[in-house]
C-alpha cells in the first residue's frame, strides 16, 4: 500500500510541474493576445509623420477628338490619364504605416475643348 500512496504523491508533483510549465506560459500567451487586442481596437494615440510620397498616372480611357484643319477633317486619340498621389506616414510609437490616396488630377493627352 505504501507504494501507491508513493506513486499517488509522485503523480501529483508531476501533475503539479505539468501546470506550472504549460499553464503558466499558456496564460502569458493569452494575456499578451488580450494586449494586442487593447492596443488594435482602441483610439490611442499616433506619431504619424509623413514617410514618403508616390506619384502614379494610369490610363484609364481613351476617346476620339475630331478637329478640323485646312478644311480637313482630323480625328486623334486622346488618352486620359489620372495622377493619383498616395502618402505614406509611418507611427514610430507602434512601428506601423498607413497611406492616404488622393487623385490629383485628370489629363488629357490632347489639348482639346470638351
Ligand atoms: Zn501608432
Ligand atoms: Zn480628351
Amino acid at each position: 500500500m505504501i507504494g501507491l500512496v508513493k506513486l499517488r504523491k509522485l503523480t501529483f508533483v508531476i501533475s503539479l510541474i505539468f501546470i506550472i510549465f504549460v499553464t503558466i506560459p499558456l496564460m502569458e500567451a493569452e494575456a499578451a493576445v488580450v494586449e494586442n487586442d487593447i492596443y488594435e481596437t482602441t483610439d490611442m494615440q499616433h506619431n504619424w509623420k509623413k514617410y514618403g510620397t508616390d506619384i502614379n498616372v494610369f490610363q484609364t480611357d481613351t476617346h476620339e477628338v475630331t478637329y478640323w484643319k485646312n478644311f480637313m477633317r482630323y480625328s486623334r486619340t486622346c488618352n486620359i490619364s489620372h495622377e493619383v498621389k498616395t502618402i505614406v506616414y509611418y507611427c514610430g510609437l507602434h512601428d506601423h504605416t498607413k497611406s492616404e490616396t488622393f487623385l490629383e488630377e485628370i489629363t488629357h493627352s490632347v489639348n482639346h475643348s470638351h
